[in-house]
């Protein structure tokens, strides 16, 4: 079970965000626990005021630091300097943070408490990363206008790799970003011979048979499952190249892999 608490100004911004899907069975099945706490309860000013004018000037407001260290404080995590990182951990979600991926999200599921600090306005006060917050993430290279949408993104994406939530747990492995594949076996061919391995996820095709003008590849249809992983291979390592090519220098590739790669023509745009 993870616990995660997340601290922000719009608490109500999660309540649709966890009524659905996979992280409303997770957390109906007591393996993920998501609790959410306004920052503006602890503040003591009859404003409830959480931002203030930013020091040396400049656009916009920033975030106090001591409704959050209160916030933090009442949720019984031990002070930055006595925390224990394998079990607990306080992220300070941040534009200028270290990108977010499915490591970082699998790294996350080892821990059994996850503290997300939502910024606002022009962000918090530096202090914050300083003294209480373990690591600074953000979700991607882009400016989002508070970092609700980043602790949903972490809690969702913790959450789908968490033993259980799934029900079958090669679901993610095998997908985009899969820890599938770790290594090729002996005979140097990829331990499965489709997505993962750090690729891109094949793509995926259900009935109809036909739709736009399009058929369902026939090979998927055929039956023969060497075919079908080869062919699912085949089109991971494709869309890795034309999509993502940096994550081909990482990924475990066999011969047969390197030589299609070869084989393919460089994507145009
Ligand atoms: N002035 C900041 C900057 O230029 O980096 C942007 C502040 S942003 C408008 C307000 C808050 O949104 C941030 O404090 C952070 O919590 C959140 N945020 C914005 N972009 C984010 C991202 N890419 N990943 C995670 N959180 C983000």
């Amino acid at each position: 079970m993870i616990r995660f608490d997340i601290i922000s100004i719009f608490p109500g911004f999660f309540e649709g965000f966890l009524q659905h899907g996979v992280l409303r069975r997770a957390i109906s099945a007591s393996m993920v626990e998501v609790r959410v706490h306004d920052l503006r309860s602890f503040t003591h000013d009859r404003h409830r005021t959480v931002d203030d004018r930013p020091f040396g000037g400049g656009e916009g407001m920033v975030l106090k630091p001591e409704p959050i260290a209160a916030a933090v404080e009442s949720l019984g995590v031990a002070p930055k300097a006595e925390r224990n990182l394998q079990r607990e951990s306080v992220v300070l979600l941040s534009a200028q943070g270290a990108s977010f991926t499915q490591a970082t999200a699998r790294q996350l599921t080892l821990l059994e408490r996850i503290v997300l600090i939502c910024g606002r306005y022009e962000g918090v006060d530096e202090r914050v990363s300083e003294l209480i917050a373990d690591c600074e993430l953000s979700i991607g290279d882009y400016v989002l206008s508070g970092g609700e949408l980043g602790a949903a993104v972490i809690v969702d994406a913790v959450s789908r790799l968490i033993p259980g939530v799934l029900g079958n747990e090669a679901s993610s492995e095998y997908e985009s970003f899969g820890n599938a594949d770790t290594g090729p076996t002996s005979n140097g061919t990829p331990r499965s011979t489709y997505g993962s391995g750090g690729l891109l996820d094949y793509p995926h095709y259900t009935r109809p048979q036909e739709f736009g003008g399009l058929s369902v590849p026939e090979v998927l249809a055929g039956g023969d499952h060497e075919k079908i992983r080869r062919w699912r291979r085949e089109r991971a390592l494709e869309k890795t190249l034309h999509n993502r090519p940096d994550l081909l220098e990482k990924a475990v590739l066999s011969p047969a892999d390197r030589a299609f790669i070869k084989s393919i023509q460089p994507p145009s745009c």
